[in-house]
Order: structure tokens, then C-alpha cells, then sequence
């Protein structure tokens, strides 16, 4: 990733205009989102929970969440909702905004073995210097992944569903998943992220996805 290329994350994105704009001379490399081998039950609840995660041209993706102030019932089942459709999506993670949900609420779970953990009202207090470049997904983004760099390591101050405060210091995809979400909180997609020649084929991925949604 060359930094001049690099887009700077306060410029709007014209996400329909992308849309529907159609570079033919872009070559993509199509991959399969949904593998064919999956199993139909598992197919099946995916593509229910993806029915519930708002996609690409919803304006709610380009809104700021604002801070939770109430730690109450209603709260922690609406992180274990975010829980379950993250785990149903087969995501690793799942923004608040992304289920219309205007609350500074994230929730991940990395490996299939670590708990779910949820983080309300993250602020990052601190990123490493150093960054590294990995593939990213967004169940808001069918079909599109695209390689994003992000720092190493970072530190969250955050409090759990309950209002307990956690400070969580993470690397590796944890890190990344972190730094994703909570970019969602703020209106930023992976495809502000990315030189502007990627975002075009990821542009274009998304199309193929839609135009065969069984698939995405
Ligand atoms: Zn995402």
C-alpha cells in the first residue's frame, strides 16, 4: 500500500455512485464468500442473521454511535442479540451500527474457543507505532475483502454490558477486529481504508455479490 494513494477516512466515500458505476477494465479476483461445502442449516441461519446486518448504501453505516449511558437489562440483550447474529453471520465481529443501532456497542470473538466479549464505549488509549497489513471481511460488505493495514497492537478502555470497566490489550486479528468495529462506530468502512484502485474491485466484488445474493 503506497501512503499517497492512502484515503483519507474524513473524505466521503460516493458509495452509490460507486455502485453503479460499472469499470469493466478492473480485474477482480472473485471469491467465494459463502463456500459452497457449508452446510444448508448453517447456510440457512447465516443468511437469516446477514438479513439483519445493514449492507453498503444504508446511511446508518455512515453514522456515529453515541455513548451507552444506560447499563440496563436492555443493554446486555442487546449485546447478546449482536452476539448471536455475529455467530450466526459466521463474523468475528459485529458493530452496533451495523444492526441500526446507534450505540457505541461492539462485540468479537476471534477464535471459535474465546469468549464473546463485548465492549461499550471503547476509546482507544493507546496503537503501536508499528502496523501490519491483513485481509479483511465486513458482513456489511458481501463479498469484498481487501487488505487493510492496521496497528499491531492497541489498547481499549471500555466498559463490559454490565458497566464494569475493562481495559483490554490486544494483537494479532483481536487487534484488528477491535480497530475494525470500532472504526464502524465512527461511520468508517474497510473501503476508506484502502487505495483507491482496491476500493474500485471491492466495488466491483460487491456487485457480483449482490447480483447473486445466494451466494454473498
Ligand atoms: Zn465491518
Amino acid at each position: 500500500m503506497s501512503t499517497e494513494d492512502r484515503i483519507d477516512p474524513a473524505e466521503p466515500v460516493d458509495e452509490l455512485a460507486d455502485l453503479v458505476s460499472d469499470d469493466e477494465d478492473v480485474e477482480v479476483e472473485r471469491e467465494q464468500d459463502a463456500p459452497e461445502e457449508l452446510d444448508p442449516e448453517v447456510r440457512a441461519r447465516r443468511d437469516a442473521a446477514l438479513a439483519h446486518v445493514r449492507k453498503l448504501g444504508d446511511p446508518v453505516l455512515r453514522a456515529s454511535a453515541l455513548p451507552v449511558e444506560r447499563f440496563d437489562e436492555e443493554l446486555a440483550k442487546e449485546a447478546e442479540r449482536m452476539g448471536v447474529l455475529m455467530h450466526d453471520a459466521l463474523g468475528v465481529g459485529l458493530a452496533a451500527t451495523q444492526i441500526g443501532i446507534l450505540h457505541r456497542v461492539l462485540v468479537y470473538r476471534a477464535y471459535a474457543d474465546d469468549p464473546l466479549t463485548v465492549l461499550v464505549n471503547p476509546e482507544l488509549e493507546w496503537s503501536s507505532e508499528e502496523l501490519v497489513a491483513g485481509e479483511e471481511g465486513c458482513l456489511s460488505l458481501p463479498g469484498v475483502h481487501v487488505e487493510v493495514e492496521r496497528a499491531a497492537e492497541v489498547r481499549v478502555r471500555a466498559r463490559d454490558e454490565r458497566g464494569k470497566e475493562i481495559v483490554v490489550e490486544a494483537e494479532g486479528l483481536d487487534a484488528r477486529i477491535i480497530q475494525h468495529e470500532m472504526d464502524h462506530l465512527d461511520g468508517i468502512l474497510i473501503l476508506d481504508r484502502i487505495p483507491r484502485q482496491a476500493r474500485k474491485e471491492a466495488m466491483r466484488a460487491l456487485r457480483e455479490a449482490q447480483r447473486a445474493p445466494s451466494a454473498a
